[in-house]
């Protein structure tokens, strides 16, 4: 049906009148979008069963990439152009009147993650297909994604997502391999013949339905597994009424209870409430997981001793750890392994990502909640606790203190980071100084006894995506110039560099970009009706409202500026626009005061005449994938200005580099090595170092007092949060004010002179166009090992040992 535009257009109004019932004319470009989704999905689904029987066929070692998120964005333009057929869609629709872009913005974004964490597990699907690894996703088919972000009066609203009202043409249920999972109730044991036994009664069953969206390889006939789990209850209305003693109410309350846990995405969130949900969520997506995957493996296997060699399982920061006891009881309570050769497979499949140093962020759980919700695991968490003290005693007598450090449980708490640990064979971090903070701080006693578990792998992004999809026309500028053998080996960007002085494609590469900040430009009118000058310099901070993200310091130096401008009328500075865009958690106030501070400075600046339009403050509500990919391309400088230590690795920061945006960034997580392959002459970076924060920290001699005093700038910026036009807002800022004069926890008075300073830099290098296109092309030259393909290859080796296959 895609083998040239003719047969094209044939099947596509065929399908298009027989799936709506309407005559062409009266189809609406959502129509349209189901219409052509449909023909996708159909047309992969040979290619989908074949790479499975292959895998099969081959008994080749499979890893199971095991993510509470999975922030996918759009799939539409992703598989057509995997599938090399985008421009024949494209043409043919053209001619039937249809136009593909607008047809493509009817596809509801997949938003069923919160930002970095679940954008790195979407990439690495795309990365596992496209380099031919067998390799699967395993998440939680959430019927709200993450919240819907409005803005009113500047305050942000949230909404919630149902992104599933049309239906995701990208999904198909499989009914007849659905799972049980088990909470609540009691275990009892048993001996017979010496052995113990344990059975699990009175428990609440929930139905795990498994949904798969196919991960589809670029050019390459792989189109590997995303499996998302949905939960429902028990199907059968016998069962149903014998649980609930034929109760009516209780029907309809277990219903509710058992649905409710594929309901929503909890907000990444320190504060968070209903975390026993949060919890049952957890165990539902690996107990249903694992299950599969060794049902799957039984099919294809013989012996479960053989498994590790035959099945990886990589768990996405802490949050689906449990897959270590639950591998473990399946393995014992319905396998009939012992203890020792159960934690042989166990500790040999696992692996683990550690995503934050942050210490709200490192998950722990009362042993009460836990046991009364899963007692089986919590026997076996238990165990595995115990077991690793008394080695723990072995190695260090009588050293309570130590042991109580490393313990999975302690102070009624079940910590899942020691949990994941002590379980997995191997515990990486993000980026380079991540898994140095890692190895040497956060987790240093651990590393100190099991130095060969620790190893770093530097996130990626797929280039892909972020750079052929996001951005076809450097895509093409590119390819022009150096062929187009860096899509499938992106290192080959590298040959850029020759052109980085090639005056003819530092003006093709100016062009690309004033397209693409013309584009942007017309998009924020239409969303926000703010006019913005395409050739000032767009300046964006894009990413989850957070403290230390430092949303906070940018509008600091937006201020100050302003200031500048308003007390010198003849000041003419660099013009620039200053985007940003981000959730804020609800329930994390500091975070919301924040997009209600940017809005407010927004609103003043932008209605000033007096500046003459030299500088414009834009906030994009409702960030996600989607925007990311259309304000990437158009942004000159990346604002990565993370308190250092704290950024665990960013991927935004990559993907700037990538589409030309040159870095302005802290000596923080992969902004480091972004500096250390593009050269440091070609970002700019500023501020604390992570040794300097580490010890502020320790020794607790960071006087915010001092640096302020000694600020006139300062001085009069807070002051404004009381005394001056931001005091005068209903908003309370006095809380941003107070948190920062008492604290400063994230040093953003302490770094607040070295940013303006070096933003001021920004704006002189600027001018220079010439010199920053080179800067620019060099970024772009050197991004190439940021591509979460060269990340993929690095766990396959030496983590997971897995192959591409064919
Ligand atoms: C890449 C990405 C992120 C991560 O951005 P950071 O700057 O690394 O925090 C968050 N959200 C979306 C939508 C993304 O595409």
């Amino acid at each position: 049906m895609f083998e040239n535009k003719d047969t094209f257009k044939a099947t596509f109004l065929d399908r298009l009148v027989s799936m709506h019932g309407k005559e062409v004319q009266e189809t609406t470009p959502s129509d349209q979008y189901q219409t052509l989704g449909c023909m996708v999905r159909e047309f992969i689904s040979s290619s989908w069963v074949n790479t499975t029987d292959f895998y099969e066929e081959n008994e080749s070692k499979q890893v199971y990439y095991l993510s509470m998120e999975f922030l996918l964005g759009k799939q539409l333009k992703n598989n057509l152009l995997s599938l090399g057929v985008y421009s024949i869609c494209k043409e043919g629709l053209m001619e039937l009147g249809i136009d593909m872009e607008q047809l493509e913005g009817k596809e509801p974004d997949a938003g069923l993650g919160n930002g970095g964490l679940g954008r790195l597990a979407a990439d690495f699907m795309d990365s596992l297909a496209s380099l031919n690894m067998p390799g699967h996703g395993c998440g939680i088919r959430y019927k709200y994604g993450l919240f819907e972000q409005k803005i009113m009066d500047g305050y942000q609203i949230e909404v919630p997502d149902y992104w599933l009202k049309e239906g995701n043409v990208w999904e198909i249920r499989k009914s007849d391999q659905a799972f049980e999972v088990r909470f609540g109730g009691e275990v009892h044991m048993r001996e017979a013949n010496g052995d113990l036994f344990f059975e699990h009664i009175n428990y609440e069953p929930v139905i795990a339905v498994p949904y798969d969206m196919p991960m589809v390889g670029y050019h390459n006939e792989t189109v590997n597994t995303l499996r998302l789990w949905s939960a429902e209850s028990i199907m059968k209305d016998f069962e149903l009424s014998e649980l609930s003693n034929h109760n009516y109410h209780k029907i309809v309350e277990y219903k509710r209870r058992t649905e409710e846990i594929s309901e929503f995405l909890y907000p990444d969130d320190s504060t968070e409430e209903g975390r026993v949900l949060r919890l049952k969520q957890q165990y539902f997506l690996v107990s249903a997981s694992l299950q599969s995957i060794v049902s799957r493996y039984k099919k294809v296997h013989q012996d479960l001793k053989e498994f590790s060699n035959k099945i990886a399982i990589h768990t996405n920061d802490t949050h689906p750890v449990l897959a270590i006891p639950e591998l473990m009881r399946i393995l014992m309570d319905e396998e009939g392994f012992s203890w020792k050769d159960a934690w042989e497979i166990t500790s040999n499949t696992i692996s683990y990502t550690n995503h934050t140093i942050l210490s709200e962020a490192l998950e722990t759980w009362p042993i009460e909640l836990f046991r009364t919700l899963l007692p089986r695991i919590y026997m076996i968490v238990e165990e595995i606790n115990e077991r690793f003290c008394r080695d723990l005693w072995k190695k260090f007598p009588s050293n309570w203190d130590k042991i109580s450090d490393l313990a999975i449980i302690a102070d009624n708490q079940i910590r899942m980071a020691h949990l994941a640990v002590v379980g997995s064979h191997y515990v990486n971090g993000v980026s380079k100084l991540h898994s140095n903070i890692l190895k040497n701080q956060l987790m240093k006693d651990f590393a100190s006894i099991m130095p060969n578990k620790f190893t770093n792998k530097t996130n990626g992004i797929s280039h892909r995506r972020w750079l052929l999809v996001a951005n076809s026309c450097l895509a093409g500028t590119i390819t022009e110039a150096i062929g187009s053998s860096w899509i499938n080996n992106p290192t080959a960007l590298q040959n850029l560099t020759n052109f980085s002085n090639d005056r003819g494609f530092q003006e093709d590469i100016a062009k690309v970009k004033a397209y693409n900040k013309q584009n942007l430009a017309n998009w924020i009118y239409k969303d926000s009706g703010v006019v913005v000058d395409p050739s000032s310099i767009f300046d964006v901070h894009i990413k989850r409202m957070h403290a230390y993200k430092r949303q906070l310091l940018n509008v600091f130096h937006i201020i100050d500026l302003y200031r500048r401008i308003k007390a010198d009328p003849n000041l003419v500075i660099t013009p620039r626009t200053f985007i940003f865009g981000g959730k804020a958690a609800p329930s994390y106030h500091l975070a919301k005061d924040i997009v209600k501070l940017i809005n407010t400075v927004a609103d003043i600046v932008n209605q000033d005449k007096t500046i003459r339009d030299q500088i414009k403050v834009v906030f994009i509500k409702n960030y996600g994938v989607s925007d990311a990919e259309r304000i990437i391309p158009a942004t000159d400088v990346s604002e990565q200005i993370s308190t250092a230590s704290k950024e665990a690795s960013g991927t935004g920061n990559m993907k700037f580099m990538m589409n030309g945006a040159l870095t302005i960034g802290t000596h923080d997580g992969a902004n480091i090595e972004i500096a250390e392959a593009a050269g440091f002459e070609n970002l700019f970076l500023f501020g604390l170092k992570p040794e300097e924060v580490l010890r502020y920290y320790a020794e607790g001699n960071y006087i915010v007092r001092e640096v302020y005093n000694q600020d006139p700038r300062l001085i009069y910026i807070l002051d404004q949060f009381i005394n001056g036009p931001l005091s005068k807002e209903k908003a309370d800022f006095k809380s941003i004010y107070y948190s920062l004069l008492n604290h400063d926890e994230y040093f953003v008075l302490k770094d607040f002179s070295s940013y303006v300073e070096t933003q001021n830099k920004v704006a002189h290098a600027y001018v220079n166009q010439e010199e920053w296109l080179k800067k620019s092309i060099i970024n772009i030259a050197n991004s190439g090992y940021f591509s979460s393909d060269r990340t993929i290859k690095e766990y396959g080796e030496e983590i997971w040992k897995i192959k591409p296959m064919r």
